[in-house]
């Protein structure tokens, strides 16, 4: 099975694409961690990201869907989760020939939907950790003893450089300009399902699961 995660920043994909591979075995594919392992790595392509990322603006079509193309090679039989990725129209046509030679299929395609006035508070108050990446919030999902990784005990923590206002503005407007308006070519097809992403984060996870769960049972 593969899926989109598909929903403005800080809608919650990063921390749903990590429950369904705890949970299902699946890959999380996200562009964004790829560009920022290139980032760090010092890579050409994290060398020509950097202030694109910065800015919250769109790093190129050919260089995020190169990315996706390598990591499909890596992934064996796994189900793929993209998480960030196709962002435009472009990135949209790219998949569907990266899949396509890759004998795989699109099954889902799961809009998060969300208020905007309450991505900005997430992701302002989002950090991780420096060790595993697991995924945090100052106020809605606190580690249980403070300063400590529920995961793996590290006190390190990080926060994004472009996790700040200014920055989320640029971003949800180049995702209303550029993403949401693929939405309607996944719909054509019939595969879109809309869960309600201002739930809390073990309910989202449920309607999840539940779209997975339905859309494989056997047909009566
Ligand atoms: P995205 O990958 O879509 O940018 P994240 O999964 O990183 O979003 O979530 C952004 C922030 O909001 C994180 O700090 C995360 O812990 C928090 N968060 C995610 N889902 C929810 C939710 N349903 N309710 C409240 N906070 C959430
Ligand atoms: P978020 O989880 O908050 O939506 P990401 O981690 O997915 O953010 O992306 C961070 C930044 O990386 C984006 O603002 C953009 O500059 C770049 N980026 C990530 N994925 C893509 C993509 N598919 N196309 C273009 N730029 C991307
Ligand atoms: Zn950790």
């Amino acid at each position: 099975m593969n899926i989109i995660l598909l929903g403005p920043p800080g809608a919650g994909k990063g921390t749903q694409a990590s429950r369904l591979e705890q949970q299902r075995g699946m890959v999380q594919l996200s562009t964004g961690d790829m560009l920022r392992a290139a980032l760090k790595a010092g890579t050409p392509v994290g060398v020509k990201a950097k202030a694109v990322m910065e800015a919250g603006e769109l790093v190129s079509d050919a260089i995020v869907s190169a990315l996706i193309g390598e990591r499909l090679d890596g992934l064996d039989g796994a189900g793929a989760i993209f998480d960030g990725y196709p962002r435009t129209a472009a990135q949209a046509e790219a998949l569907d020939v990266l899949l396509a030679e890759r004998g795989r299929t699109l099954d889902h395609v799961i809009e998060l939907a969300v208020d905007e006035d309450a991505l900005v508070e997430r992701i302002t108050g989002r950090f991780t950790c420096a060790k595993c990446g697991e995924g945090y919030h100052d106020r809605f999902k606190q580690t249980a003893v403070a300063g400590v990784c529920d995961v793996c005990g590290s006190t390190e923590f990080k926060r994004r450089p472009d996790d700040n206002e200014e920055t989320v503005r640029t971003r949800m407007a180049e995702y209303r300009a550029k993403t949401a308006p693929i939405l309607p070519l996944y719909e054509a097809r019939g595969i879109v399902a809309r869960v309600d992403g201002m739930a809390d984060i073990d309910a989202v996870t449920q309607q999840i699961a539940a779209i997975l769960d339905r859309a494989n049972a056997p047909a009566a």
